[in-house]
Parts: structure tokens; sequence; C-alpha cells
């Protein structure tokens, strides 16, 4: 099977492992910081803050700018349960913004769902491709709200040669296996320039404890643990000297990919502007509005070949949870964009030949399909 997206681990970061076992510190050691710092270096941030999952950091991201019962924060549907579950952990209620036909939320919706509730909005950059980071941090401080980007999928990713990182209050990375980087399986980080939120999240990182004198420690406030290990952040160090490479591999896949389906009159790549750079996390193709019909026998004949396509995301209102909470919702192109979307795979482990096998399965299953009548 070749999966959408798949680590890569290689002899290096195994023998970073290796040499972090032997270590003194397994956890609460230098290399957690040491991981920070270079990862702040490379997105040209002041601060990093490395834990034990993209959730985590959402959550603590969350407590930091004091989310809690009775606030709301306004996000996408088109993401990971995640990003709208930590507001949930949080006691506040997640608001719903429609997305563009790239799967972005789309920023001109965002002010007529802001009420006297709203602390914070939390966009996704779908894939790698950046949103309109500006415009929505305009727009935040328009309104005096916090803007707390999760950029699980766009480590690497660039607006104007600048990276995905910087602008909003809070930054959320997540290395799980199959996100840009990894960290031994788990993890993620928050990214700020902002010293007090930093200092707030190194806290509730680690049960919101902080050290007074000798043994003498204070709980401050309710914090977790949500530490990332000393043995995570060797492995972390040594994926994030290979992210370029990865990032260029995924580039010329998709390269590959749009020139294939340019001009195809059913099948539609998401290609970002071209002042943009995308860390390609995904490689999503929406298909003409007659093929929706025919998604699921697409997708699961591909599977039977080997192509382990997948489809990013069912939207989060249409979770049974949210269901029970919040009742029916429907967002129009939300609506549509999950009914189009197919993410095909597109990573570093693959080959120019695997590629090219994908494209040419792909399309001989769409060029067969049964069109429905609209
Ligand atoms: C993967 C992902 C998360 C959660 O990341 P974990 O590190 O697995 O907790 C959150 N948001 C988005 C957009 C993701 O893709």
């Amino acid at each position: 099977m070749i999966p959408y997206s798949c680590q890569h681990v290689d002899e290096d970061d195994i023998a970073a492992v290796v040499e972090a076992l032997r270590g003194d510190f397994l956890t609460g050691g230098t290399t957690v910081e040491a991981f920070e710092n270079a990862l702040a270096d490379y997105l040209h941030v002041k601060h990093v803050v490395a834990l034990n999952s993209a959730t985590s950091a959402l959550h603590v991201a969350y407590r930091c700018i004091g989310l809690s019962e009775g606030d709301a924060l306004i996000t996408t549907p088109i993401t990971f349960a995640a990003t709208a579950n930590a507001a949930l952990m949080c006691g506040a209620t997640p608001v719903f913004c429609d997305v563009k036909y790239d799967g972005n939320m789309n920023e001109r919706k965002l002010e007529s769902l802001i009420t006297p509730q709203t602390k914070a909005i939390v966009p996704v950059d779908f894939g790698g491709n950046p949103v309109e980071i500006h415009a929505i941090k305009a727009l935040c401080d328009a309104h005096g709200l916090f803007l707390i980007e999760d950029a699980s999928h766009a480590l690497g990713s660039q607006i104007n040669g600048e990276k995905v990182g910087g602008v909003a209050d809070m930054s959320i990375f997540s290395f799980h296996a199959i996100k840009p980087i990894t960290t031994c399986g788990e993890g993620g980080a928050i990214a700020t320039n902002d010293t007090a939120l930093y200092e707030k999240a190194k806290k509730l990182r680690s049960h919101g404890i902080v050290k007074k004198a000798l043994w003498n420690s204070d709980m401050e406030e309710l914090g977790y643990n949500y530490r990332l290990s000393d043995v995570a952040c060797a492995m972390g160090l040594s994926q994030l000297k290979k992210l370029e490479s990865f990032i260029a591999k995924r580039a010329q896949i998709a390269a590959f990919y749009d020139e294939i389906f340019a001009g195809h009159p059913n099948v539609f790549p998401i290609t970002p502007p071209l002042h943009v750079k995308s860390a390609r996390h995904l490689y999503p193709v929406l298909l003409e509005r007659s093929l929706w019909c025919a998604k699921e026998d697409i997708f699961k004949a591909l599977h039977v070949k080997g192509i382990g396509v997948q489809v990013h995301y069912k939207p989060t209102y249409q979770f049974s949870h949210y269901k029970a909470l919040f009742g029916e919702q429907r967002l129009p192109n939300t609506e549509d964009f999950y009914r189009a979307e197919l993410s095909l795979p597109c990573h570093q482990g693959m080959d120019m030949e695997e590629a090219a096998l994908v494209a040419k399965t792909f399309l001989e299953l769409i060029n067969d399909a049964q069109g429905c009548r609209l």
C-alpha cells in the first residue's frame, strides 16, 4: 500500500535516538531546549515550547489566553477534530467558519461570526497551504481577539519568503508520525513571539509548578504533564535537518501531479498561489461535481489497487459528539468540499515511479467512473 502520507526514518534518526537513550536524562534534560531553540531559529520566532502532541499544544495555547466556559472561538470545520476539541476541553464553544475552494477558512466570512463571547480565531493551513494570516490578524487586532494558528500541516510553509508561525499570537505544530517531521511518533510545539504567553505555556506543560528555592516549589495553577521527552527531541533535531529535503521531495511529486492533472475536466488540484510555498503535507484534489456520487467507489478501488488515498476532513460539526452538543449545522462550501476532496499519496518516502503509478491509476478510475445525474 502506498499511504497518503508516511514518516521517513533513516539511520541518522535511529542513531540520534540511541544516543539519547544512553544519555543521563531521558526526559527533562537539555535536548528539549536544544530542539526548541533549533525550531525557533528555523521559524524565526522568539520562543518555542515542545509538547507531547499538537492536541496538548492547542489545549495549552487555549488555556494561555484564558479560554473558559462562556467563551467562544472561531475555527474551521475542515481540520482534524483536535482543533475544536481542545476548546471543548476548556469548556468553551467552537464556532465554525465556512471554507473557500482550497479548504482554508474564508476570512471574508469571519467578521459576521464575531460576538461578545468570541475570544480567539483559530485558522488551519489546510494541507500546508497557508491561510490569509495577515488579513485574519488585522481582523483580530480590530476586535481585540487572540489569533492562534493551527499550523500542524505547515512546518516549512512560507508566505512571501516568511515562514508560517511568526504572525499569530501562538502557532501550533504537530510532530505526529505522518506530519512534516516526527519526534518518535508523537509530539507538538507552540511557537510564539510573546514572552508572557511563552512562560505561561511552559508552566502549564508541567503541572503548573514553578521552582522557588532548593526543594521548595509552588503549584500556581492547574497544569498538565504534556512534556516531550529528550529521546523524542533528539529525533526531532535529526528530522529537522532533513525537513527542507522532505519538502523538496513533496514539491517534486506535487508538481508532477499538477502537470498531469492540468486541464483535466473532472480533477482539480488545489494549487497554492505563486507567493506561497506549501509544505505539501497533503496533495488534495477536488472531483468535479458529477463525480461526487462515485467518490466512494473510486476510493475503494484505489485501496484495492494499493493506493492509500484519504479524505480530509469529515467536517467537525458532523461528529455525533458535536451534534449532541450543538445540533445540526451545515456550511455550504464545507459540505461541498467534503464531497469533492480526495488526498493522493504525496510524501518523501515515495519515488517518482510510484507517483506515476498513482496518477495513472487514479485517472483511469476517474475516466471510467459513471457520473451521476445532477
Ligand atoms: C494532526 C493534527 C492535529 C493533532 O496533532 P497531534 O500531534 O496528533 O495531537 C491538530 N490539528 C491538525 C490540523 C492536525 O492535522
